[in-house]
């Protein structure tokens, strides 16, 4: 019989997600796990999401808004941009998956960096679409010269990660606005900040503060990385209200669920937990990096809440290496196949990483 997959899927490498705590559990017989591998927000979310959730008015016989209203209201007003600016997806992931199912076609291009995002290239294949992974300068900063001229003619969507990921590096103001006033105007430049609560650098300016520059911009935001909330699946994009009136085409009416969109808007008023969870977060950024920087390390300085850091070993042996420790950290692929991706975790579960860290890169190579 003749495959059921379309040839240009084969291509396709599926994205490979952390490995879960209960993976491991089952599959190593440990009990005691740390997870450092999803840039999740290891202080966790708002209290009052458990409280939220504990009340129980959810209505689960009832569909959720489905213009989540309520969410983007709140959006708009803690944007300060009106709620029709934005698009909610099931994830930000979704968000990329609506902009490369809505936007391009046929012989339309994409430009990306590599390494970044995965899902920015997944989209592109999925779609049969000719694309350019631009390198990274040593792998790891963003070369916005290079972005620039790898933008053709067909070109049509242009991803970048601000801050990155896996490097965690970033694009500051005045190359940033280069990108956004030099880039062809017919081209959609994606600006994806799914970390941007983390950068603190003095020259970090969010593309929400830039969108005067140019009128083809959309941001990305989500809720499961500072705002604690991977679980529960909520992100967004801000962009202008015609592009998100065309994405709205596409989205299923029900893409949030009623839980998701509360426990957003519940996570959103508590600006004062993202403060002190995120200040926490890059204070044990920092001392990490120290940590491991003292260990003759290279790690590449970081405005998320992961660590890159490449190593003397191939870094999936390292990864097999520590989930054997009961620590989970994240292998990368080529070109940073000699590295290892490591998040920020609390203060007990980072000492616990540089302990089994220090013992595994001791041991027999
Ligand atoms: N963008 C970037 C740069 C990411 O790292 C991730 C998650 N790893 C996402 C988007 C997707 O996040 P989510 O779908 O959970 O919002």
């Amino acid at each position: 019989m003749t495959p059921l997959i379309a040839p240009h899927m084969l291509a396709l490498r599926p994205y490979e997600p952390g490995k879960p705590e209960e993976e491991v559990r089952r599959e190593l017989g440990l009990e005691s796990i740390v997870k450092l591998a999803s840039n999740e927000n290891a202080f966790g979310a708002t209290p009052r999401v458990t409280e939220a959730l504990a009340s129980g008015h959810w209505n689960p016989h009832r569909y959720p808004d489905p213009r989540t209203y309520d969410l983007r209201s709140a959006l708009g007003v803690h944007h300060g941009i009106d709620r029709d600016e934005i698009i909610l997806g099931n994830g930000s992931n979704e968000v990329i998956d609506f902009l490369y199912r809505v936007c391009v076609s046929g012989d339309d291009h994409s430009v990306f960096g590599r390494p970044s995002f995965s899902c920015y290239q997944i989209g592109a294949i999925a779609e049969q679409l000719p694309h350019t992974a631009v390198p990274l300068r040593d792998r790891v900063h963003w070369d916005v010269g290079a972005l620039i001229d790898a933008v053709a003619p067909a070109t049509r969507l242009l991803f970048v990660a601000n801050p990155n990921n896996p490097t965690g590096g970033y694009i500051g103001e005045s190359e940033l606005r280069r990108l956004l006033t030099e880039v062809p105007e017919e081209v959609l430049v994606v600006v994806d900040e799914a970390y941007v609560e983390f950068a603190d650098a003095d020259d970090f300016t969010p593309a929400t503060e830039l969108r005067g520059l140019r009128e083809r911009l959309m941001v990305l935001r989500t809720f499961s990385k500072a705002y604690g909330l991977a679980g529960v699946r909520v992100g967004y994009g801000i962009g202008p209200r015609e592009l998100v009136a065309d994405l709205n085409r596409l989205r299923a009416p029900f893409n949030v669920n009623t839980i998701a969109q509360r426990l957003a808007l519940v996570a959103l008023e508590d600006q004062a937990h993202l403060e002190r969870t995120v200040r926490a977060t890059i204070e044990q950024r920092e001392s990490l990096r120290a940590a491991l920087s003292e260990r003759g390390l290279e790690v590449a300085p970081s405005q998320a809440n992961f660590l890159l850091v490449a190593l003397p070993r191939p870094g999936r042996e390292v990864f097999q290496a520590l989930l054997h420790e009961g620590v989970i950290v994240r292998p990368m692929n080529p070109p940073l196949e000699d590295s290892i991706r490591v998040t920020v975790g609390l203060p007990e579960e980072n000492a616990r990483f540089l302990k089994a860290f220090d013992r595994v890169l001791e041991g027999p190579a």
